[in-house]
């Protein structure tokens, strides 16, 4: 049998992302995976007893992308909420009937498009800042990938499943901070910037597992965890993106892989093997000693730039913009 014919998806989850797709099978095989019609968009595999993992190809012409939902003993928790089409939260409440919060690791729409399902949004204090300062034009970007007829969207989706938009409030947690899903079920925020001023990991203390968002990936041919300090767009806080402040915070997360058995980066392989902190740690730690230290020169989207092998995980970076970076913000101002 061909290695695609078993995928038998349907049409709307099916991987806008090719590569993905025998791994998916195998995520099938193991866990089986089911479609909701409260949320027909999602992919739902059910990877422990109270974790969920939910494949959302993507609406836009970018990466396909995973959420999380965890349930604790009161409440569950969606980690990132995807491109936000139909019913989410539903979703979320029909499988663990509980009250259902949403955090989000950072403020790309591939992660936060689903926030206006909640009225409020649990991230780190420079994401609400983030998400604050689009809300006025929020409709309209937030529509950009998930209005039928708008520029490289895809057409899988029935217009009638777009939620409408309506402004929510943005949680301003600190590094740190324990959303507590009842009884002594915590959740970590940890703040590591690089590839998001707010860019947060969250530890599930109790089921140890790390939810990574874009943080850091698995190492795969087209997955690395990006480092631009700069940006096609304005982003408040600048300074925490870049190699700089997340070489200091991954070093310190790296250090603390004892407390998680299991990381989930938001796009990619899941369930991956916690060396991959060390991994991106390891290359940043290469690239703030020596910013050229690069292995290989890849096509970014269009422009040129460098790969950082750190053995586990990959970084993604301009060395130019990094020698900036580490010029205009010393690592040991972090400390
Ligand atoms: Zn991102
Ligand atoms: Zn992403």
């Amino acid at each position: 049998m061909n290695e695609n014919e078993m995928f038998d998806w349907p049409e709307q989850v099916m991987p806008a992302n090719e590569d993905q797709k025998p791994y998916l099978k195998e995520l099938q095989k193991k866990y089986g995976m089911k479609v909701y019609l409260l949320d027909p968009y999602v992919a739902v595999f059910k990877i422990r007893s109270n974790v969920w993992a939910m494949y959302a190809p993507c609406t836009h012409a970018m990466g396909d992308n995973w959420l999380f939902l965890i349930e604790g003993p009161e409440k569950a928790l969606f980690i990132d909420n995807g491109w936000g089409l139909a019913d989410l939260k539903g979703l979320g409440e029909m499988l663990t009937g509980k009250p259902v919060l949403s955090a989000v690791t950072h403020f790309h729409l591939d992660h936060c498009g689903g926030n206006p399902q909640w009225s409020e949004i649990f991230c780190h204090d420079f994401t609400a800042d983030m998400l604050e300062s689009v809300m006025d034009h929020y409709e309209q970007w937030w529509k950009q990938f998930n209005h039928v007829g708008e520029d490289q969207h895809r057409h899988y989706y029935k217009d009638e499943d777009i939620v409408p938009y309506k402004g929510y409030k943005a949680l301003h947690l600190k590094n740190h901070h324990i959303i507590n899903l009842g009884g002594d079920y915590d959740i970590e925020l940890i703040h590591v910037g690089g590839h998001a001023p707010g860019e947060s990991c969250f530890l599930d203390k109790k089921g140890r597992i790390l939810y990574s968002g874009d943080a850091m990936f698995a190492k795969h041919e087209h997955l690395a965890a990006s480092l631009f300090s700069g940006g096609p767009f304005q982003v408040l806080h600048p300074e925490y993106m870049g190699v700089s402040y997340y070489s200091v915070q991954i070093k310190l997360l790296a250090a603390r892989m004892n407390e998680f058995d299991s990381v989930m980066p938001g796009h990619g392989q899941i369930d991956c093997s916690p060396e991959i902190a060390a991994g991106v740690s390891n290359a940043a730690q290469a690239i703030v000693t020596d910013p050229h230290c690069y292995d290989r020169v890849v096509d970014n989207h269009g422009h040129k730039a460098c790969i950082k092998d750190g053995g586990m995980a990959y970084i993604i970076y301009d060395p130019e913009d990094a020698v900036e970076n580490l010029r205009t913000h010393p690592v040991d101002s972090w400390k």
